[in-house]
């Protein structure tokens, strides 16, 4: 691989500044979502029988859900390996 980025910047964490990122894509991101809400949905159906836990936990499964199929996280993300923060880089404009 002789096509380098043209920064050529290692990725640092906003919050430590630390280079060991360990880079998330969005499609994994959307599945992680998606499953956790479908997960969710399938725990509060299971649940109903204690409407104060079940409702919530069907509307917070619906939430993650379409969080996942909105992908709020088009450019993929970092997670740091020394403080755990997630954070995205700038969108830079093409
Ligand atoms: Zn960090």
């Amino acid at each position: 691989m002789t096509n380098q980025n043209e920064q050529n910047e290692v990725p640092q964490c906003p919050q430590c500044g630390s280079t060991r990122q360990k880079k998330t894509t969005a499609a994994e991101h959307t599945i992680k979502f998606i499953l956790g809400g479908l997960g969710l949905t399938g725990c509060g159906i299971w649940l109903l029988m204690f409407p104060i836990i079940g409702i919530p936990l069907i509307v917070i499964g619906a939430g993650a859900f379409l969080f996942g199929l909105i992908s709020p996280f088009a450019g993929g993300t970092y997670e740091c390996q020394d403080c755990k923060k997630l954070w995205s880089p700038k969108k830079s404009a093409k």
